[in-house]
This record gives structure tokens, C-alpha cells and sequence, in this order.
């Protein structure tokens, strides 16, 4: 089994849906963190590059608390669209990992960043098995479920599917807690706390499946499937 999480900034994956890569870390699966973009205006004081680096390094050791493989693809923050070459370099990504199943974020999330990573994962899932568009990874011989994450906050967000991680709920929090320069910087812009932004999520998610804590998810609209008349439920 192999799990490719891609979120547009370096903390989302850890705020949506890092219970559950935690719970596929457990199972044995293969799990890949991938990040869209750089993270760079994600400061008062540093500057882009400065800002940069020390996210991909934050990045990089919450993925490693699970021993996920990490993918920064260092995209400007905030500038991130869909075009010929986010296309190919996504497909690319997709295609070296091999995935049976992405993980990403909604088409209806708030933010820019956020919708255009689902849409163009979404967009290329059926070419990662055609050979005709080349990359420098050979294409998939399958192609990959897109499962969207929650929103964040859960806004405008209806699950399909509930993942419980009560169990994993401290290592979700310890891959958040790596990102602290956005933790300060969160609390100083927007009056945001990290740790309780989960906490209350994670509990009402749960509240909705009848757990302590869950992530939830939607399945990205599929191909439909052909019934035959009789066998319908
Ligand atoms: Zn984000």
C-alpha cells in the first residue's frame, strides 16, 4: 500500500489529515508527504528565502516523525496555478510515488493554494497511466483514488468517510508542534492557536462518528460504476 499526502503549504497535511498517514505508517504502508509550496510569506520579519528554509526543515521532520518520505516542491506561496508545467511536475510527483491512494485538499477549501493542489491532482489523475505525456518517472500502471481532506475548520465540508485517530491524536500533535515558527507567527497574525484549532476539529469530527478523535474525507468524483438493474441496493 502506498499513501501520497500533498498539501499546499507546509503544516496542512499535519492540521488535515496526519492521523490518518499515521495510521497508514503503522500498517506498514509506504507513506509520502508531499508539499505544493514554499511557505515563504509565512514570516513578519525573515525574508522569503530565510521564511522558506526553515519550513521545509519543519516540514521535513514532522514527516519524519512517521517516517514518511518528504517531497518539497517549493512553489512560491500564495502563486500557485494550474498550468503546463505544475501539470507535468505534479504528474511527475504522482508518478514516482506510485500511489494507491492521494490524500489532498477539497476543491471547495478556502484558500487559493488549496483548491488549485486538488484541482490539478484531479485534473491529471487519469494521464499518470497515459504514456504518451512524458515525465522523467515512468507512468502508473493504475490509476490512483483522490480522497479530498476536511476543509479547514471544516467549513462548507461534508464527510464521506471517517478516519479515527484517537490513538495517534499525540502524534498528530507532535508532527503540528515541529512547525513552530508558524505557531507564533499564527498566534500574532490571526489569534490562532494550533494546538486547540485540532483539538476542538478533531473532537467534533469524532462527535460525528462516535469517537474521540477523526479526520474525515470525501471521495473525488470518480468514472461511474456500471450496476446491473437488479443488484441495486
Ligand atoms: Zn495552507
Amino acid at each position: 500500500m502506498r499513501v501520497l499526502a500533498v498539501g499546499a503549504h507546509p503544516d496542512d497535511l499535519e492540521i488535515l489529515c496526519a492521523g490518518t498517514l499515521a495510521r497508514y505508517a503503522a500498517q506498514g504502508a509506504q507513506v509520502t508527504m508531499a508539499v505544493a509550496t514554499n511557505g515563504e510569506v509565512g514570516s513578519p520579519t525573515l525574508s522569503k528565502k530565510e521564511i522558506a528554509e526553515i519550513r521545509r526543515q519543519e516540514a521535513a521532520a514532522a514527516a519524519a516523525v512517521i517516517g514518511a518520505e518528504f517531497i518539497w516542491m517549493d512553489y512560491p506561496d500564495e502563486f500557485l496555478f494550474s498550468n503546463q508545467e505544475t501539470r507535468l511536475n505534479f504528474l511527475n510527483v504522482v508518478r514516482r510515488v506510485r500511489p494507491d491512494v492521494i490524500l489532498t485538499h477539497s476543491p471547495v477549501d478556502y484558500h487559493p493554494d488549496h483548491r488549485t493542489t486538488g484541482q490539478i491532482l484531479w485534473d491529471i489523475r487519469v494521464m499518470t497511466t497515459v504514456p504518451n505525456i512524458v515525465t522523467e518517472a515512468k507512468p502508473c500502471t493504475k490509476i490512483p483514488e483522490i480522497y479530498y481532506c476536511d476543509t479547514v475548520a471544516g467549513i462548507d465540508f461534508t464527510p464521506q468517510y471517517y478516519v479515527d485517530v484517537s490513538a495517534v491524536f499525540e502524534i498528530k500533535k507532535q508532527m503540528l508542534g515541529c512547525h513552530k515558527s508558524q505557531s507564533v507567527w499564527l498566534q500574532n497574525q490571526y489569534d490562532m492557536s494550533y494546538l486547540e484549532f485540532i483539538e476542538y476539529t478533531g473532537r467534533y469530527r469524532g462527535l460525528q462518528c462516535g469517537v474521540k478523535y477523526a479526520e474525515c474525507y470525501q471521495l473525488s468524483p470518480t468514472w461511474p460504476k456500471r450496476f446491473e438493474p437488479v443488484l441495486l441496493p
